[in-house]
């Protein structure tokens, strides 16, 4: 399957059949924190990069191959920003017409200023926006925006949104240390999620490669620090737990592919999630990738993860000199 990958677990969302309409990687943001590496070239265009049509072919096939009670949320996450495509409307509408199961979409928020991608995400019954600053300064040196994404359509975005959605709007915070950690980052922080108020905030730590090799999680004080000042339990800042489900893929080489390009992982993940596939294949199949310039490894957090080969980390394992 081209779009659809899972179910796998999710921290927010419990068994996620996930959703991805963008090409590796799509996105107006370009955050120093994101699994998928950097953003080259930020992109702000929206556009029908796949066939709706396609998308929404898979997703119906995935459906038929699971029971309802195999999967939590059918998730709109991905390869970039959500919102960017611009079917996401149609596709949400379409999605929720057949099936059961509760429907989210995950984004950065950043184009929630326009009244049209507004209206698109109405039917979600989940959405799932990025607050990671309470500043344009903070805002820019942590998600690095397209220039024509201010902070200020940001909040305004998100402000508008909130006034006319009637689903749950969780906002996702990523806690990087030394970032925005600190009491004043978090008060600011504070003070706009005041305003806005969503359901739920969650508190997130980057568990996956950053695009930065500087990025580090916040600590255990950070995390109690920011606990307090926005009024939130630690729920939901655990790292992520449950079953990677595979089976939609048609060969070992897919599989990896999939799964790699939304979620690098490390090689024993990988071996355990496979693992009706022999260790031996799934190193086999690995190595094979990286050969033929698929895939490739990168030391983040100290840790080697694989990735998809188009994935851009400077300064990775396998791109020094960048
Ligand atoms: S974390 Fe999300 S919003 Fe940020 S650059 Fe990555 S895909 Fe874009």
């Amino acid at each position: 399957m081209k779009y659809i990958f899972g179910p796998v677990p999710s921290r927010r969302l419990g068994q996620s059949l996930g959703i991805d309409p963008l090409p590796l990687k799509t996105c107006n943001w370009n955050c120093v924190y994101c699994q998928l590496g950097r953003s080259v070239p930020l992109t702000n265009e929206r556009q029908e990069y796949f066939p709706r049509e396609e998308i929404l072919a898979e997703v119906e096939q995935a459906l038929k191959s699971h029971t309802p009670e195999e999967i939590d949320w059918v998730t709109f996450v991905g390869s970039g920003e959500t919102t960017l495509h611009a079917g996401i409307g149609w596709l949400v509408q379409q999605v929720k017409a057949r099936t059961e199961n509760p429907v989210a979409v995950i984004t950065n928020g950043s184009l929630l200023y326009l009244p049209e991608v507004r209206q698109a995400l109405y039917l979600a019954d989940a959405v799932l926006p990025s607050l990671d600053a309470g500043s344009p300064g903070l805002y820019r040196k942590i998600n690095r925006p397209h220039p024509d994404i201010t902070f200020e359509r940001l909040v305004e975005g998100l402000l508008a949104f909130r006034k006319e959605y009637s689903g749950k709007l969780w906002v996702e915070v990523m806690l990087i240390k030394g970032l925005n950690d600190n009491e004043p980052a978090l008060k600011e922080i504070g003070t706009v999620l005041d305003d806005i108020h969503p359901d739920e905030v969650h508190i997130l730590l980057p568990e996956r490669p950053p695009a930065e090799t500087w990025v580090q999680p916040a600590d255990e004080d950070g995390l109690s620090r920011a606990c307090t000042i926005l009024g939130i339990s630690t729920r939901g800042i655990h790292p992520t737990s449950g079953v990677f489900d595979l089976s939609g893929a048609e060969s070992l080489v897919e599989a990896v592919i999939g799964i790699i390009t939304r979620h690098p992982m490390r090689e024993s993940e990988l071996v355990e999630t496979l693992k009706h596939y022999s260790p031996d294949e799934v190193l086999a199949t690995l190595a094979a990738l990286e050969k033929s310039g698929k895939a490739q490894q990168v030391e983040r957090l100290g840790t080697c993860y694989w990735s998809a080969a188009p994935a851009y980390y400077p300064s990775g394992k396998h791109n020094e000199g960048d």
